[in-house]
């Protein structure tokens, strides 16, 4: 079928033409159909059982354009096929952390997956101050795993090359390159900032040292061709309950830095931390919940750490660097010196990319509900100045910060309740 796109009643007759469902679609049921897409990209359908809402599946298809932006920004309807690649190899390095994959249709742009009713979307959870005991767990080996098994250290040259070009997606690497990196920090009619942040923000703007340290991990973003990464794996990406977690959302993915997956997972509770100065106002119920975040984000790079250098000590089959290399009097020293140097660098990478991301959520196109659902502009100002000066020091000081104590130290030297 050529490109064209569906819409509530044309998609449950699309999904009778495929015949990759027809488990799903060889019962005698009626089926319903809505789009729930709250994302920036794309059309997102549940086609349920009209008997049974949970029953069901979840048809994503893309738009020619840049939803967020509206139809004046023209964005390639390719970028299905990288979301439907990376969620099939996701399926494989780490399944049950993924919804899977029930069929997709490169020509109409679109793919059919697990319908995950029974989890919510992350940062929703967090601003409701809900606990998922697993969570650290799961999302931890969804790092590692997904990140350590499509690096040099797991894959041949061969197949790590192949996988990159498989994987040269420049129209959506563009949009991060843009929207993360460069327009928030400079004159773009597209920006968007609370006018009672404006001094802070054009300070930002005209930081040359921050500015430096920012066009440093942007030219880290744009060549350091580490693993596959997700590259949009901020709380909105991620779907769990207390048993399960799912990763979503996989477009943008490419071969790029390792630490930018587990900066956006880290920085994205750092900023639910900041927001519950304003959603939270009773202290003591405050103070245990930003514990847990703290917590929390501590965990995840430990636990990271550790499951990432476990599988490169046990699964070194990669072409950096084969055991044989090490067979030598001291090589086990120095094989755990090399791995332990190289975790080092992805920490300062995820400190450096801590502080884009952080900022650029309070200048450039798109904020997040943790914040914009502040409804007191004041309040709200408060706490986008603690994100500001947190984001600035991750950055300046990238290089210094060697521990989780120090990166969390910020997060409590740069914000306090000032109700
Ligand atoms: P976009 O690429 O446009 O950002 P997302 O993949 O983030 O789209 O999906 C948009 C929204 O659709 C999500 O926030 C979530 O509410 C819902 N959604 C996406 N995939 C699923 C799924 N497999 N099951 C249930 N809901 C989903
Ligand atoms: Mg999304």
């Amino acid at each position: 079928m050529a490109y064209q796109p569906l819409n509530q009643t044309t998609v449950i007759d699309y999904l009778k033409t495929r015949t990759g469902l027809k488990d799903f679609l060889s019962r005698d049921i009626e089926l319903k159909a809505r789009e729930v897409g709250d994302g920036n990209l794309n059309l997102v359908f549940f086609v349920t059982n009209a008997a049974d809402e949970t029953d069901g599946v979840v048809v994503k298809q893309a738009v020619p354009y840049l939803r967020v932006a509206g139809d004046s920004w023209p964005l390639t309807l390719e970028r299905m096929r990288f979301e439907t690649q990376a969620l099939l190899l996701y399926n494989q390095l780490v399944p049950g952390l993924v919804p899977i994959v029930f069929d997709n249709d490169p020509a109409m742009s679109l793919v059919v997956m697990e319908y995950l009713g029974k989890h919510e979307i992350m940062r929703k959870s967090l601003v409701h101050r809900r606990r998922f005991p697993h969570f650290v767990d799961h999302i931890s080996t969804f790092l590692a795993r997904t990140l350590y098994m499509t690096s040099d250290m797991y894959l041949t040259g061969v197949q790590k090359k192949e996988l990159q070009a498989k994987f040269i997606n420049p129209h959506l690497c563009k949009i991060q390159e843009d929207f993360v990196f460069t327009n928030p920090y400079m004159e773009s009619e597209e920006n968007k900032w609370n006018p009672l942040v404006d001094a802070e923000v054009q300070a930002v703007r005209r930081n040359g040292l921050l500015k430096v340290c920012m066009a440093e991990m942007k030219e880290k973003y744009m060549t350091q061709a580490q693993a596959l990464i997700h590259s949009d794996l901020h709380t909105g990406s991620i779907m769990l309950n207390v048993e399960e977690t799912r990763v979503i959302d996989p477009e943008f993915g490419f071969i790029g830095p390792i630490g930018y997956d587990v900066a956006a997972v880290l920085q994205n509770l750092a900023l639910n931390y900041l927001s519950h100065f304003a959603h939270t106002p009773d202290p003591i119920e405050r103070a245990n919940y930003q514990g847990y975040l703290l917590n929390t984000i501590e965990q995840i790079w430990s636990q990271f750490a550790q499951k990432f250098d476990n599988l490169w000590e046990h699964e070194n089959n990669g072409e950096l660097m084969q055991s044989k290399y090490w067979e030598f009097e001291g090589g086990e020293l120095a094989f755990a010196l090399f791995r332990q140097r190289y975790l080092e660098r992805i920490f300062h990478d995820m400190v450096g990319f801590s502080g884009s991301k952080i900022l650029r959520r309070m200048m450039g196109i798109v904020s997040v509900w943790d914040i914009t659902s502040i409804e007191d502009l004041e309040r709200r100002a408060e706490v986008e100045r603690m994100a500001i000066r947190i984001g600035t020091r991750w950055l300046l000081e990238r290089d210094s910060i060697r521990t989780m104590q120090d990166y969390l130290g910020i997060i409590k030297e740069e914000s306090s309740d000032t109700q």
